[in-house]
């Protein structure tokens, strides 16, 4: 029984689909399509086509011998080995895989929940598509968006949206810690910093949102040791700013951020029967991984050989992360990227990203996916 079907819950049910003798196989969604993030910000700006980035479970699943029940998970029991769904359906499995994922996370601050928008889930970046286009259709003077928290995906929307905006608003990236991209390749961060000035997007730092409003933010920050406070009014606040994982009523041990507790075989602590991965899981024997697609489709595949393992009385194989890299998209047409022993930026790492993207969608897609980029990539060099 897989609970998710996000990068680490679809890529468990097709690694372990691909072996003939494979026990029946259970996945309890409840969205109808599974989102590949990475290339999201592809979607806002219209270079690929939502069906690409984001496939229905219906167009992956068919003939692979996994079983889907469009629903979400309430309550887990694992003293009877028995789960509970939100439409009152009660499951027994043998092996449990949580594969949660994460969620937005306002920290408490008044107002995000009701005055933000969010960049997670196809709807968000739907939404946040028409507010661009409102924005660039207006002719008022002084348009002002603002993006919140300066780590990977706010800085890459930054970018994608100033882009995007061509000058018909101001941009503002606002962090709260001292600086923008900490824990990101030095590399990857001076081309981002760089991108960043090019399009005229205010970074600033050691800026905390007080209160998010309908009209505009409050904000803390510190000048010469003092606090000071500032209202800025704004056309719209897209809220980056942190994710909490999503909770699942398991009564075992959390990290800080509430994380499951793991060993390093993915096996919630207490209790061997059930398995995690992903940005829900915590392995304190590695606490420096990072909450990323590339960690949950590693994991993935090493759970599908310790639950086969573990139904056949084996001893299991701990996890190993190998780092692939990093890659950061920065505005339409350009990115950065390190690892895999390239540095590189500019038009060909974008090249480099989305063709690295694409081949990694899962199922059947990611030929047809590239393939359609690419033709249509064709068609559009070869325009006038
Ligand atoms: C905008 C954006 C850009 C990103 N870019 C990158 C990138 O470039 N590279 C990278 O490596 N990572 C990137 N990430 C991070 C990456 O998307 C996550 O780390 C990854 O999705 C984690 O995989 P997961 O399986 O833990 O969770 P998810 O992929 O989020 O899947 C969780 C699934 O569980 C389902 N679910 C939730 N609650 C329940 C329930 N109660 N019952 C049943 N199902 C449930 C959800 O609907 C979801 O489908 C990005 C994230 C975002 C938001």
């Amino acid at each position: 029984m897989i609970v998710g079907g996000g990068f680490g819950g679809l890529t468990t049910a097709l690694e372990l689909a691909r072996h003939p003798d494979h026990p029946p196989l259970l996945m309890v969604e409840p969205a109808e399509r599974f989102v590949f993030s990475p290339l999201l910000y592809e979607v806002l700006s219209g270079e690929l086509p939502a069906w690409t980035v984001a496939p229905t479970y219906n167009s992956l699943l068919p003939g692979r011998g996994i079983g889907w029940l469009q629903d979400r998970v309430t309550a887990i029991d694992p003293a009877t080995r028995t789960l509970s769904t939100a439409a009152g359906q009660r499951l027994e499995w043998q092996r449990l895989v949580l594969a949660c994922g994460a969620d937005d996370h306002d920290h408490g601050i008044p107002g995000v929940r009701d005055h933000a928008l969010f960049f997670r889930t196809l709807d968000d970046v739907l939404r946040l598509r028409r507010r661009v286009e409102a924005l660039r259709q207006s002719q008022r003077p002084l348009q002002r968006l603002a993006v919140v928290g300066a780590g990977p995906t706010g800085v890459e929307l930054a970018c994608k949206l100033a882009d995007l905006l061509m000058g018909r608003a101001v941009v503002e990236l606002l962090e709260a810690g001292p600086e923008a991209l900490t824990g990101c390749r030095a590399f990857n961060r001076d081309r981002a910093l760089e991108a960043l000035a090019r399009r005229d997007v205010r970074l600033r730092c050691g800026t905390r949102v007080r209160q998010v409003t309908a009209d505009g933010v409050d904000l803390d920050w510190l000048a010469d040791g003092q606090t000071m406070r500032e209202s800025l009014p704004l056309d719209a606040l897209v809220w980056t700013a942190g994710s909490r994982p999503r909770p699942l009523g398991l009564a075992v041990g959390n990290d800080a951020r509430g994380r499951l507790s793991c060993t390093a075989t993915l096996q919630v602590e207490g209790h061997p029967g059930v398995f995690a991965l992903g940005d829900g899981a915590w392995v304190p024997h590695d606490p420096e991984l990072p909450s990323s697609a590339q960690v949950a489709m590693q994991q993935a595949k090493l759970l599908a050989t310790n639950l086969r393992r573990s139904l056949a009385g084996d001893p299991l194989e701990p996890f190993q992360w190998n780092d692939l890299g990093e890659m950061l998209s920065l505005g339409v047409g350009e990115a950065t990227l390190t690892g895999m022993g390239l540095t590189l930026a500019g038009p060909a790492a974008q090249t480099l990203r989305r063709l690295t993207y694409l081949t990694r969608l899962p199922g059947t897609l990611p030929l047809l996916a590239a393939a359609d980029w690419l033709v249509d990539r064709g068609a559009t060099t070869a325009r006038p």
